[in-house]
C-alpha cells in the first residue's frame, strides 16, 4: 500500500488524519477513504457526548392553548403575540368534502 503524498489529499482527509485512496489494481475506481488511526473507545466516546438530542420545549399558546413551540407562530390557530399572522381557514368538514 503507498501513500499519495499530502498535497494530493483532499482538505477533510487530512484534517481527519486518513489516508489518500490506495493505489494499484484491486483499488481501481475505489474512493474509499482508509483510516490511518484507530479511534479509541473512549475517543469516539467523548466525540459522541455531544451528540445527544434535547428535547423540545413546547409553550402553551396564549390564544388556544394548543401546545406551540416558543418564538414562532401558533400552526393552530396562527397567532404571534396576541395578532394573526396567518389566516386560518375554516376546518373542513371530511364527512361533506366526501359526499
Ligand atoms: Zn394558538
Amino acid at each position: 500500500m503507498s501513500l499519495a503524498s499530502d498535497e494530493t489529499r483532499p482538505l477533510t482527509m487530512r484534517r481527519r488524519g486518513l489516508r489518500a485512496p490506495a493505489k494499484g489494481p484491486r483499488y481501481e475506481g475505489c474512493d474509499m477513504a482508509v483510516q490511518q488511526n484507530k479511534v479509541s473507545k473512549s475517543r469516539r466516546n467523548n466525540r459522541r457526548a455531544h451528540d445527544a438530542l434535547v428535547a423540545a420545549n413546547p409553550n402553551e399558546c396564549p390564544s388556544c392553548g394548543e401546545l406551540k413551540r416558543p418564538h414562532h407562530v401558533c400552526p393552530s390557530c396562527g397567532q404571534y403575540a396576541d395578532r394573526e399572522v396567518i389566516a386560518m381557514a375554516d376546518e373542513v368538514d371530511l364527512d361533506e368534502d366526501a359526499a
